[in-house]
């Protein structure tokens, strides 16, 4: 009885990675059950909607007895389709893209960084890691072969909108974007945005309202 994934809300997609992260350590442990109110300790989500989460997806656990970790993982990772490697393009190798091309968490996660692409002649040709920096002139033609649906975009803003065409026509359906900037995608291509700064902001907000109470007092 799985609904269609279009049917299930982000926010309990976005739980379920973070679900799959505790059960990833769960298992390392050799943790072999887990009840939801120590999912709720262990990740701040609440117990009920933890339970509320997966029932979008059938029956999970056996009431009193709790979860068992090594099934739930499998099942969450089969839900998220990361049950095999994705293949996933980068461009960008400034600062922000060279650094994610480094964190080992996404092959963890079985997203297989298969090529970085570029537009600066002082960078195509060089290593990165264990990969050579591409020029984005050749998105299309390399990706026709690599066949990545995938992209995080790690380009200045002013960047991003043209190359986000680019990969629109090279067969990209889903983009990871980090330019502080809304892209406009045609129907059926998928866009998250990721601003550090926007967080950095909400969290300094925080803060200042907190002086502001100490200030009074
Ligand atoms: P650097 O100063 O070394 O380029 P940076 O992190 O400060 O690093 P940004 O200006 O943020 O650089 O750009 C990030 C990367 O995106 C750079 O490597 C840049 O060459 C690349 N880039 C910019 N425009 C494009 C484009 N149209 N297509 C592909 N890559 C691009």
């Amino acid at each position: 009885t799985q609904v269609p994934n279009s049917r299930v809300p982000v926010p309990t997609l976005e739980r379920l990675a973070t679900y799959l992260r505790l059960l990833h350590d769960l298992d390392q442990a050799h943790i072999e059950t887990v009840s939801s109110s120590e999912v709720e300790r262990q990740t701040g989500i609440n117990a009920a909607q933890f339970r509320k989460d997966l029932s979008y997806f059938g029956e999970f656990g056996k009431p009193g007895v709790g979860y068992n970790v090594p099934e739930l993982r499998q099942r969450i990772t089969r839900i998220l389709k990361i049950d095999r490697p994705k293949p996933v393009i980068l461009i960008g190798a400034g600062n922000l893209g060279s650094a994610l091309v480094g964190y080992p968490g996404l092959k963890e996660h079985q997203f297989e960084l298969v090529a970085v692409f570029d537009n600066n002649y002082g960078k195509i040709g060089r290593p990165l890691w264990n990969l050579i920096i591409q020029d984005i002139a050749r998105l299309k033609e390399l990706n026709s072969s690599l066949k990545a649906r995938i992209a995080i975009l790690a380009v200045p803003a002013s960047a991003a909108q043209d190359v986000c065409e680019r990969l629109v026509d090279a067969g990209i359906r889903a983009i990871l974007n980090f330019a502080p900037v809304l892209l406009r995608v045609p129907d059926g291509v998928y866009v998250r945005n990721v601003s550090f700064i926007q967080e950095l902001a909400v969290l300094s907000y925080h803060l200042s309202e907190e002086e502001e109470r100490e200030r009074q007092q």
